[in-house]
């Protein structure tokens, strides 16, 4: 019934000759410090990657890593350029494979993931997926762009008027 009890916590490395026949399954935030990559594309925020990975031995003896990922984080509104939160989800479908040429022979829907190390960094797996998911371009609504406007007086007045008071907001709460 409820499988997430099967999910150990995220290790440092899995072994690739063992962690296939062994069925590893993992679940868990992932430290933001393995994420040099992704966060080269953030800006300061709220940041945390939630992923799952079950490793499994597939049709023909692919070594299959599938799961998911889900990411809160900040970047950078291509218009305003204020943080623009995003949350990024996507699944995971990867055929471990020790060279291009192996990658190649891989059915169109199961990406490879070429390494040929038995060492495996989980969090390598799921920044990449991450970097794959991220949008080129991102903007806020356009309600709530804190782009300029014609005058800097307008910009005052229509932040100052896009600002709920937390007083406005309790209200609606407590309705
Ligand atoms: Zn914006």
């Amino acid at each position: 019934m409820n499988d997430s009890a099967l999910f150990e916590p995220f290790p440092h490395y899995v072994d690739a000759r063992k962690v296939f026949s062994q069925k590893g399954k993992f679940a868990g935030h992932l430290s933001n410090e393995k994420f040099d990559r992704l966060r080269d594309l953030l800006v300061e925020g709220h940041f945390s990657v939630y992923a799952e990975l079950h490793f499994s031995i597939g049709e023909r003896g692919r070594r299959m890593i599938e799961g998911s990922v889900d990411a809160q984080l900040a970047v950078a509104c291509q218009r305003c350029l204020k943080p623009l939160e995003l949350t990024l989800a996507d699944d995971i479908r990867l055929a471990l494979v020790q060279d291009e040429e192996a990658a190649a022979k891989l059915d169109g829907e199961i990406e490879p993931w070429i390494d040929a190390e038995y060492r495996l960094d989980p969090a390598n797996i799921v920044e990449e997926q991450l970097l794959l998911a991220m949008p080129l371009a991102a903007y806020h609504d356009e309600s709530e762009c804190q782009i300029e406007l014609s005058s800097s007086n307008a910009t005052g007045a229509l932040s100052a008027e896009r600002e709920p008071s937390p007083f406005a907001i309790l209200k609606e709460l407590t309705k």
